[in-house]
């Protein structure tokens, strides 16, 4: 299975814990589910592991060689694009 197959079967895992975070944020619309810095709604933008918080809250997550989630935080992929 590769390794974006891998991500994407973890998102809702990925998700919850970014929403976690927006939600005790203070740019997150509660009503809307939106950020109002990048303008998106949260519960689908936090399902790419690609994507990061406009303001550096959270990153870009890949799976590292144990295939464990690993965050990174300066918004760089390692080398897999
Ligand atoms: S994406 Fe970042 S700035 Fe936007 S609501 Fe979430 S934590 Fe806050």
């Amino acid at each position: 299975m590769s390794i974006f197959r891998n991500l994407w079967s973890r998102r809702f895992e990925i998700s919850e814990k970014r929403m976690e975070i927006c939600m005790k944020c203070e740019h997150y619309n509660e009503k809307l589910h939106q950020c109002k810095e990048c303008g998106c709604f949260m519960e689908a933008k936090t399902l790419f592991a690609s994507v990061e918080c406009p303001v550096g809250k959270w990153g870009p997550v890949e799976l590292n060689s144990d295939g464990e989630l690993q965050e990174l935080k300066d918004g760089r992929t390692t080398g897999q694009d």
